[in-house]
C-alpha cells in the first residue's frame, strides 16, 4: 500500500464503531500488557518486533511483524522500547512520517537527560507527531486490572489532533486522560513516576522530627523526673498518656503552621508594597504543602480523640478514681461539686469537640472530589475563615485545659515548661498577628496590594 495514503486514511476520524488498528513497537512487558488491554477493548493490535515470530506470551489475537511492515498498518504507533534504543527508529523515518508516535518511556533517575525522552524522539523523527502518554501506568496494573490507584494518564503533545487520538484510546481502555499541554510537559510527566509523595516530604519529616522531640520531652518530664524525684514508676505512660499529650500538641502546632506562611506572605507584601515580586523559595514551598500539613494535623487530632475516648478503660484511671473515692470515704467527707472546675472541664470539652468538627470539615473540603465541586470563594471561606475559627477553638481548648496550672511552679519540672505551654507559642503568635492584620489600617493597603496596587511602581503608565 502507498505509505502516504495509508497515513491519511488512518488519521481520518473513525465514523464506524470499528476501532482502528494500533501498532506497538516492542514485545516486552509493557508492550504485551498494553496489547492485551487494547485487544480486550476492541482494538486490532499489530506488533513491530526484531523477532517477528509469535510467542506464547504475546496476545493470541495480535499480529507480529517487522517494524516497517507493522508501522504501515496503523496510524498510531506505541513505542514500548527503552529510550537508549530509539536510534533504531531513524532508518524508519520515512515509514513513520505523519504517524502518531506514543512515547511511554520512563527513566531511572529524575531529569536523567537534558531533554525528555519524548522530545528526544521528536528530534530523531521530526516528520512524526509525538505524544507522551501511559508512562504513569505500570505493566502489572494493566495486566492485573488493578488500576484503581492509577487510572489517570497524563498526555501531552504539540499536535492537538494526535493528542486527541491518543486520549480517545486512553478513554476506550477505561482510563482517564489528563491533558498536560505541549510536549514541553513531557519532562515533568517522566519525572512523575520517580517521585515518592513529593508534596508530603517536608510535612512528614517535620512531623516526625517534632513528634520525636515532644515524645522524649514528655518522657523526661513525666516518666524519668517522676521516677527520680517521686520514686514512682510511670513507664506505662509511654503507651497512652504520652501519645495523648503529643498528639494534640502536634495537631495544634501543625494547624498553626498551615496559617503561618500566609501571615509571612502578608507581612512581606506589606513591607515590599507590591505583590509582583516572588516570595522566597522556602515560603513558596511551605505554601504549597499547607494541605498536607493540615491533613497530618487532622490525623493527630483524630488520634487524640481516640486516645481520649479510651481513657475510662485504663487501669491507672480507675485506680486513681477509686483512690479518690476511698479517701473521701475514709475521711467521711463528700467533696462538694466545684462549679468552676465543672465549667472549665465542660468548656474545654465543648471547645475541643467544636474545633475537631471544623478540623474534619477542613479535611473533607481539601479532598479533590469535594473541592472540585465548590467555587473559589466557597473554598476560601472554608479553608481560611473556618480554618482560623478551628485554630481559635483548638487554641482555646488547650488554654482552658491547662490555663489554671500553667502558672503553677509544679508545672515546671527541671525548670522546663509543660508541652502544652510550648504548643501554644506558634498558634498564639499566628492569631495575634492575624488579629493585627485585620485592622482596617493594615487590611486596606494589603487588599490594595493584592489587587495589583504598588507603592513604588516599576513601570509607570
Ligand atoms: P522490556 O521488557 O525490556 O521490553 C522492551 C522491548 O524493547 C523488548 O522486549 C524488545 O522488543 C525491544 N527492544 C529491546 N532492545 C531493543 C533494541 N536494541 N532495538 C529495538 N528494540 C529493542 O521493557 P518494558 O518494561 O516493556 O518497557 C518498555 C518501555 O515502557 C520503557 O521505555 C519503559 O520505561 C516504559 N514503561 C514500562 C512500564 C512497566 O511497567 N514495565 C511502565 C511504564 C512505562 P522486541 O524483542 O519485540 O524487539
Amino acid at each position: 500500500m502507498n505509505k502516504n495514503s495509508s497515513n491519511i486514511m488512518a488519521l481520518a476520524p473513525n465514523t464506524s464503531n470499528k476501532r482502528e488498528t494500533v501498532c506497538i513497537f516492542g514485545t516486552g512487558d509493557f508492550g504485551r500488557a498494553l496489547g492485551h488491554k487494547m485487544i480486550h477493548s476492541g482494538y486490532p493490535v499489530v506488533y513491530g518486533s526484531r523477532s517477528p515470530q509469535i510467542s506464547n506470551l504475546i496476545p493470541k489475537d495480535a499480529e507480529v511483524l517487522g517494524h516497517a511492515e507493522a508501522a504501515q498498518k496503523a496510524a498510531i504507533i506505541i513505542i514500548a522500547i527503552q529510550r537508549q534504543h530509539y536510534n533504531f527508529l531513524i532508518p524508519l523515518a520515512e515509514v513513520l512520517r505523519g504517524k502518531v508516535l506514543v512515547d511511554i518511556s520512563n527513566n531511572l533517575k529524575l531529569n536523567q537527560y537534558p531533554e525528555s525522552n519524548a522530545e528526544h524522539l521528536a528530534q530523531l523523527l521530526p516528520g512524526s507527531k509525538v505524544v507522551k502518554a501511559f508512562n504513569t501506568v505500570s505493566a502489572w496494573a494493566l495486566q492485573s486490572g488493578t488500576l484503581d490507584a492509577s487510572r489517570q494518564v497524563f498526555v501531552c503533545g504539540d499536535d492537538v489532533e494526535a493528542k486527541q487520538m491518543v486520549m480517545n484510546i486512553v478513554r476506550a481502555l477505561g482510563l482517564t486522560p489528563l491533558d498536560k499541554g505541549s510536549l514541553l510537559a513531557a519532562q515533568e510527566i517522566e519525572n512523575y513516576p520517580l517521585q515518592l509523595f513529593p508534596m508530603w516530604k517536608f510535612p512528614m519529616f517535620l512531623s516526625l522530627g517534632l513528634t520525636a522531640f515532644f515524645f522524649f520531652y514528655c518522657l523526661a518530664l513525666d516518666v524519668i523526673y517522676t521516677y527520680i524525684y517521686e520514686k514512682n514508676n510511670f513507664s506505662f505512660f509511654i503507651a497512652i498518656t504520652i501519645p495523648n499529650r503529643v498528639c494534640p500538641v502536634m495537631a495544634l502546632i501543625l494547624l498553626a503552621l498551615v496559617y503561618l506562611p500566609g501571615i509571612f506572605a502578608a507581612i512581606i507584601q506589606l513591607y515590599r508594597g507590591t505583590k509582583y515580586r516572588r516570595f522566597p523559595d522556602w515560603l513558596d514551598k511551605w505554601m504549597l504543602c499547607r494541605k498536607q500539613l493540615g491533613l497530618i494535623a487532622l490525623a493527630f487530632a483524630s488520634l487524640h480523640v481516640v486516645f481520649t475516648l479510651v481513657t475510662p478503660m485504663r487501669a491507672f484511671v480507675s485506680w486513681r478514681t477509686s483512690k479518690g473515692i476511698i479517701a473521701q470515704a475514709l475521711n467521711n467527707k463528700t467533696e462538694p461539686l466545684n462549679n468552676t472546675n465543672a465549667w472549665l472541664s465542660d468548656s474545654y470539652l465543648a471547645l475541643g469537640i467544636l474545633g475537631y468538627f471544623l478540623f474534619v470539615l477542613l479535611g473533607i473540603t481539601s479532598l479533590p472530589s469535594v473541592s472540585n465541586n465548590v467555587n473559589w470563594r466557597e473554598f476560601r471561606f472554608v479553608q481560611s475563615k473556618l480554618g482560623y475559627l478551628a485554630l481559635i477553638l483548638c487554641t482555646a481548648h488547650t488554654l482552658v485545659y491547662g490555663g489554671k496550672w500553667f502558672l503553677s511552679p509544679s508545672a515546671y519540672k527541671w525548670y522546663l515548661p509543660n508541652i502544652y505551654i510550648l504548643s501554644l507559642i506558634v498558634p498564639c503568635a499566628v492569631l495575634v498577628v492575624k488579629f493585627v492584620l485585620i485592622f482596617p489600617c493594615v487590611d486596606k493597603p494589603l487588599t490594595q496590594i493584592r489587587q495589583g496596587w504598588e507603592r513604588n511602581p516599576k513601570y509607570s503608565e
